[in-house]
C-alpha cells in the first residue's frame, strides 16, 4: 500500500457556457492528460436564477459520455433520440454521445431560486467513439447511500464503495464516481488501482486530502492526486463534502472542438462537415428536426 500524494490543488474557474450560463470549471481547459479518461468537470451551483436562465439550447456531442449529477433545481432535457424528461435533486443523467447526439439542457432553479449540479465528461476510447448513442436517467432513489466505517456516508453513482455498487455501471471507461460526506474529524480511506487517475472536487467544508500534506482544500477546490493506491482524507472541524472520481487512463491522442472530442483533426473536420450537411445524426434525429 502506498498513500496517494496530492499532485496539485486548484480552484474552479468562473466560465461562461451554453447560451450564457455562468458556471465554474474545475478542469477541462488546457492540458487535460492528468485527468484522462475524464475531460471536464463543470460546477453549476448558484442562487441567482439569472446565472442559468439562458441554458444550453440544441447542441451536438460526439465521442464522449456526459454525466450530470443534480443537487438542487431541475434540468429539462430533450435529445435527437426522442428522449425528453426532467432530472431533479439527487438524480443523475448519463448520456453516451457516441457517433452523435444533438440535445438541449435547460436548467430551472427550484422555488427558492437555487440551482446546483455538476457535469462530468468521460472520454470514449477510439474504437468506441462512433458507437450507437444511448441515454439513461437514474433517479435519486436508485443511487445507494452507504455508511462509511470512519464516519459519514457515500452516495455511489458509479463504481464501488464498501462493497456497494453504483447504478451507472455500463460506462465504457468504468470510472468511479462517489459523493462523500464526512462529519467533523471523520477519516475516509479508499483504495484506488495504481494506474488510475483520481481527483476530488470539494463542494462543502474543509479537509486534509493526504496525511502528510499541510494544505487543506475547501469548497470549489480540486485536489488532483499523483501515484499511489490508498487515498486518505481527514475532515476538518465543520466536516467536508466532496466528489471523488477515478478512472483508468485511455492514453490516446485528443482532438477537441467544443462539445466534440475525437482523436484526430480529420475526425473533427468530418464532424463539422456532417453538421453542415445534416448527416451528423446517425440514428433518427426526428425530435431535433421537429424543433428546428
Ligand atoms: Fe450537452
Amino acid at each position: 500500500m502506498t498513500i496517494r500524494q496530492i499532485q496539485s490543488i486548484t480552484t474552479s474557474r468562473p466560465t461562461l457556457e451554453g447560451a450564457g450560463v455562468h458556471l465554474r470549471r474545475a478542469f477541462g481547459f488546457g492540458n487535460t492528460a492528468d485527468y484522462d479518461p475524464f475531460l471536464l468537470l463543470d460546477d453549476f451551483r448558484g442562487d441567482d436564477p439569472a446565472m442559468f436562465k439562458a441554458g444550453f439550447p440544441w447542441h451536438p456531442h460526439r465521442g464522449i459520455e456526459t454525466i450530470t449529477y443534480m443537487l438542487e433545481g431541475t434540468v429539462e432535457h430533450q435529445d435527437s433520440l426522442g428522449n425528453k424528461g426532467i432530472i431533479g435533486p439527487g438524480d443523475v443523467q448519463w448520456m453516451t454521445a457516441g457517433s452523435g447526439i444533438i440535445h438541449q439542457e435547460m436548467p430551472l432553479p427550484g422555488k427558492d431560486g437555487r440551482m446546483g449540479g455538476f457535469q462530468l465528461w468521460a472520454n470514449l476510447p477510439a474504437n468506441q467513439k462512433m458507437m450507437e448513442p444511448r441515454y439513461r436517467d437514474v433517479r435519486a432513489n436508485e443511487i445507494p447511500e452507504v455508511a462509511l466505517p470512519g464516519g459519514g456516508c457515500a452516495r455511489v453513482i458509479a463504481g464501488v464503495a464498501e462493497g456497494v455498487k453504483g447504478p451507472v455501471g455500463e460506462l465504457v471507461i468504468l470510472p468511479e464516481y462517489l459523493d462523500i460526506r464526512l462529519p467533523a474529524g471523520a477519516r475516509f480511506q479508499h483504495t484506488i488501482p495504481e494506474d488510475h487517475h483520481s481527483a476530488c472536487y470539494i463542494i462543502d467544508g474543509y479537509g486534509d486530502f493526504s496525511p502528510d500534506d499541510p494544505r487543506q482544500a475547501g469548497n470549489h477546490d480540486l485536489v488532483l492526486y499523483g501515484k499511489g493506491t490508498e487515498m486518505q482524507v481527514q475532515a476538518g472541524v465543520n466536516g467536508v463534502r466532496f466528489l471523488l472520481i477515478n478512472g483508468k487512463p485511455l492514453g490516446e491522442p485528443i482532438a477537441w472542438y467544443g462539445p466534440i472530442v475525437m482523436n484526430t483533426q480529420e475526425e473533427i473536420q468530418l464532424a463539422m462537415r456532417e453538421l453542415r450537411n445534416d448527416t451528423f445524426i446517425k440514428n433518427g434525429g426526428k425530435q431535433w428536426r421537429e424543433n428546428q
